[in-house]
């Protein structure tokens, strides 16, 4: 049983594009990929993890477990960012009615700050 196909990702090693990322399940976590040049690569490296995670462009809806060496605080961009022709997932999901004619609480308090900044610039002219 190989692991599922996660994303895709320019083969770190010789360059080619559409390299496929999977994961391995073992402990660690570590992200490997399947180029189609020079095959599978399964480098474990911290320096190396950290490139594939911020690298890979994952599929869509996939949650990628963030391998065990690489820190919490590496940037991964959101798929979304790869693939502006992505669907709106908003119109699957049913939205809240909003009540006509009454204002939103966002807007209440847009308005309130509104007020607010007119005082104080009302108060700092005087
Ligand atoms: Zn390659």
């Amino acid at each position: 049983m190989s692991n599922p196909t996660l994303g895709t990702v320019t083969c770190p090693t010789c360059g080619t594009e559409g390299a496929e990322v999977r994961q391995s399940k073992r402990r660690g976590g570590h992200l490997y990929w399947q180029c189609t040049d020079c095959g599978l690569s399964q480098p474990t490296g911290a320096t190396i993890q950290k490139r594939l995670w911020r690298e890979t462009q994952w599929a869509t809806g996939v949650q990628p477990i963030r391998p065990a060496n690489v820190p919490d605080d590496t940037e991964r961009p959101t798929p979304a960012e790869f693939d502006p022709n992505e669907p709106e997932p908003e119109t699957d999901t049913p939205s809240e009615p909003q009540p006509s004619g009454r204002p939103s609480p966002a807007r209440g308090v847009g308005v309130l700050l509104l007020g607010a900044l007119g005082v104080g610039a009302f108060l700092a002219t005087r």
